[in-house]
């Protein structure tokens, strides 16, 4: 099978990603092998693939959006018939048995792996993953349109629920990219007002046409002080910035898995009762709750589409801002 091989840490602009065709993958026991159609590349597959993020696995598939129907299964499998359509996220496997994934944070799982980076993901031809850990996709969007939820509307999603905010507040979203572009859409279905801060115009273009109420860039003034923040651009100065928006008792949410150093800042940035968190990773609770909103409207994604041999080319169309919305690489 063709698939998209990481085999050392380095730029783009080196070109680390390359096709190379490789031996079918087979499903082990409690497994099952996707025939991929589609997947999406998200920020965290740029970390991975430059370094910022230290390998797991080498030589590597990366890739943690997938979107495929099930073509093999291995045994013991019990979930599953072979035939259906599902997604493969972020999260590929976790103990269930660490205190993390006893009391519900398996998210935080001591030995916890991931898609596309412990193990090969969904820049290939076939993949294969754990029954447990695939997910049946809602039937009012194509394989296209599906891929950018699994992992930028599973984290965004995550990130709105760690802000506490319900139906009403100030929201700010922080950098607009595949991940924004999908929760502005979740935040004003829920009814809360939001602020996008970007330093790109064509993202800041399409967050009004996603119906944000305010745009602008981080030195702008708002008028108003938000109730919550969710920072997506993996800038600790930002975080810091993002802070002085704040009301008193707001928070913010760091959506990353990486974000450069934060600068020292003053304690009236998080006086009184401000809050700077993160979160990490996802749970299958949440990519299920994810899924099962996403299935009750029309979530709108904007897709650039590169083709596998491509993938170089789509991770720097990202790394340089030259695309908005999500990115995907459609394989079959
Ligand atoms: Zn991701
Ligand atoms: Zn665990």
């Amino acid at each position: 099978m063709k698939a998209v091989i990481l085999e050392k840490q380095d730029l783009l602009e080196n070109t680390p990603l390359q096709i190379k065709e490789i031996p079918m993958p087979e499903p082990g026991s409690h497994e099952v092998r996707l025939k991929v159609s589609v997947c999406g590349v998200c920020r965290t597959d740029l970390h991975i693939a430059e370094g910022e993020l230290p390998a797991h696995k080498l030589p590597l598939i990366p890739g943690h959006q997938i979107v495929g129907t099930i073509d093999g299964l291995g045994t013991g499998v019990t979930r599953w018939c072979g035939g259906e359509r599902v997604g493969v996220p972020w999260l590929y496997k976790t103990c269930g048995k660490c205190r993390y994934c006893r009391r519900g944070q398996e998210n935080l799982c001591d030995n916890a792996s991931f898609t596309g980076y412990d193990a090969d993901g969904g820049f290939a031809e076939y993949t294969i993953a754990p029954e447990d850990f695939v997910y049946r996709l809602p039937e009012n969007y194509g394989d296209l349109e599906v891929a950018p939820l699994l992992c930028a509307g599973v984290i965004g999603y995550q990130s709105l629920h760690a802000t506490g905010l319900k139906d009403e507040g100030r929201l700010g979203l922080f950098g607009f990219g595949s991940s924004a572009h999908i929760v502005i859409q979740v935040a004003i279905h829920q009814g809360l007002e939001v602020y996008v801060v970007s330093r790109t115009e064509k993202e800041l273009t399409l967050a009004k046409a996603l119906g944000a109420h305010w745009v602008g860039h981080i030195d702008d003034d708002m008028g108003v002080l938000l109730d919550a923040g969710i920072v997506f651009a993996p800038s600790g100065e930002l975080l810091v910035e993002s802070l002085k928006k704040l009301d008193k008792g707001g928070r913010i949410v760091s959506a990353g898995i990486y974000t450069t150093p934060l600068p020292g800042f003053d304690y009236t940035l998080i006086y009184p009762e401000k809050c700077l968190t993160s979160i990490a990773h996802t749970t299958r609770d949440s990519v299920q709750a994810f899924l099962k909103v996403a299935s009750e409207f029309k979530i709108k994604t904007q897709v650039n589409i590169f083709r596998l041999e491509e993938a170089n080319k789509a991770f720097l169309a990202i790394k340089n801002s030259s695309v908005s919305g999500s990115t995907v690489l459609k394989i079959t």
